[in-house]
């Protein structure tokens, strides 16, 4: 997915405003009713209108006017939301090339003020870009495009989380950074995923490295679920790093012996074809029967001494629920191995765009999207809201008196490229009228024509409020 975060230079502090609105709008509602929009972002004589134009043109955010009149937010307008405040909070400053596409993720190298490149991993639950997974599609079918961005959310978060718990044990993982809606923020692995790897000086060295590595993660308590040549990076110095963690489970999950079982046969499979390894016949087999001669080094599930408890531990400190376990493992995990089925030569490619990670460095960044860092803007999801909460209130409770500015609104179609006509006329006369409504002309309950919303103004606010303090 194409990310223009030039774009992100030209949004004013009211482009966010709106965005975040719409946000919150979804947390209940599939589709955010422009006034409930207009409502939350609280701009003055009508701005939120002409905002939403702009952010429909650069498809920051989807129209859909199918049951009412309203709006919900795309990847796209995700991705600047959560761009925007890891820029505040000073994790990086600039967004560079795209150096991974994962079947359900898009991996960007950014770069902190001192140079220091990391990656940015932008979860997208939902894409099933590379393959349909019917279960996947059924679990979600009914359910309201909010539920692409909390699972994505989820997602990030759990991987967040158990980046860091490995990191925390020791385990070759990245240095986790940050993560801040559905993005993860990492160090840069510079190597290779092994899948592009068609020789090794001692593919029998690291064979034993990978299959130590999961039997060591499963005494920790934990199984990767999805541990193949995608998901594991070697650098030149045959040095091993795991990534992406979403669907990782406990030893206690019911399924456990079969996830490990699944990983622990993906990594065998692949040396086998690859590399052309061979293990080790059982001596102990007297008879000469087809005993499968990898047997004896493969490790048994029922063999390991497994100390679980890290991973509900991690999680909960993270601030990640049971329920938000249950919900992604419904999503995750469950029936397919997301980077696998890998055993065809020609797939090696797939889900990797850049040359090297190895090659990249700082002088790649010559394109690279600087952004600017709002020292005024509020850093982080909480703050972001109580401002919306403080103005809506200041809104509430102040006579709309300032007129004079209204006519300054009228500009608007300067902009240009109406890609929507008959948006641009609806968005224009749903200006109007809140122009009017802040002139006095009108009494502002009237416009509730086009959704129903059964609370008074005051069960609104409560429920924008509880909406906030939820978040
Ligand atoms: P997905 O969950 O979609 O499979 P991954 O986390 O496996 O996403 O990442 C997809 C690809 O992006 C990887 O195969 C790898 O090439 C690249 N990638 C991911 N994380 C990093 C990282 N920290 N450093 C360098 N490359 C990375
Ligand atoms: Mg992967």
């Amino acid at each position: 997915m194409k990310l223009d975060v030039d774009v992100l230079r030209y949004l004013s502090k009211d482009d966010f405003r709106v965005l975040t609105a719409v946000e919150m709008g979804m947390r209940n509602h599939e589709i955010v009713p422009s006034e409930l929009i207009d409502r939350i972002a609280c701009l003055k004589h009508g701005g939120t209108y002409k905002v939403l134009k702009n952010l429909l043109k650069h498809k920051l955010l989807h129209h859909d006017s199918s049951k009412y009149d309203g709006f919900r937010l795309t990847y796209l307008g995700y991705d600047f939301l959560a761009i925007k405040t890891m820029v505040n909070r000073g994790i990086f400053t600039g967004v560079g090339r795209q150096i991974g596409v994962g079947k359900e993720s898009d991996i960007f190298e950014v770069a902190k003020e001192d140079g220091t490149v990391l990656a940015m991993k932008l979860h997208r639950l939902g894409r099933v870009s590379f393959r349909a997974v019917k279960s996947k599609r059924d679990y979600l079918r009914h359910r309201s495009s909010y539920s692409w961005l909390y699972l994505s959310r989820l997602a990030a978060l759990k991987e967040f989380a158990f980046m860091k718990a490995l990191e925390e044990h020791g385990f070759p993982v990245p240095n986790a950074v940050d993560c801040n809606r559905h993005c993860v923020i990492m160090s840069l692995v510079r190597g290779y995923p092994l899948v592009q790897v068609k020789q090794l000086p001692n593919p029998d060295v690291v064979f034993e490295t990978i299959i130590g590595l999961v039997v060591r993660m499963a005494e920790h308590g934990l199984i990767h679920c999805d541990f193949n040549e995608f998901n594991i990076m070697i650098d030149d110095d045959e040095k091993i790093t795991m990534i992406d963690f979403p669907q990782m489970v406990s030893v206690s999950h019911r399924n456990a012996k079969m996830y490990f079982d699944r990983d622990v046969e993906c990594i065998f499979k692949f040396f086998r074809k690859r590399y052309n390894l061979s293990f080790e016949e059982n001596e102990d087999e007297s008879d000469d029967s087809e005993v499968d001669s990898e047997e004896v080094c493969r490790p048994r599930f029922s063999e390991i001494k497994k100390v679980s408890g890290l991973l509900d531990k991690k999680l909960a400190a993270s601030g990640f629920t049971g329920k938000d376990q249950e919900d992604i493992e419904r999503f995750i995990g469950e029936d397919v191995q997301k980077d696998s089925d890998s055993d065809g030569e020609g797939t090696e490619d797939e889900g990797y765009i850049a040359d090297s990670t190895n090659e990249s460095n700082i002088k790649d960044f010559g394109s690279m999207c600087s952004l600017r860092k709002e020292e005024d803007n509020p850093p982080d999801r909480e703050i972001e809201h109580e401002a919306v909460e403080d103005t809506c209130m200041e809104r509430d409770d102040k006579p709309e008196d300032d007129s004079s500015q209204a006519g300054c609104e009228h500009d608007s179609e300067a902009d240009g490229q109406i890609e929507y006509p008959e948006l641009t006329k609806s968005l224009s006369k749903q200006r109007q009228r809140a122009i009017q409504a802040a002139r006095g002309r009108r009494k502002s309950s009237t416009s509730r024509t086009t959704y129903s919303d059964k609370g008074g103004r005051s069960s609104y606010k409560s429920k924008i409020q509880k909406q906030m303090s939820s978040w």
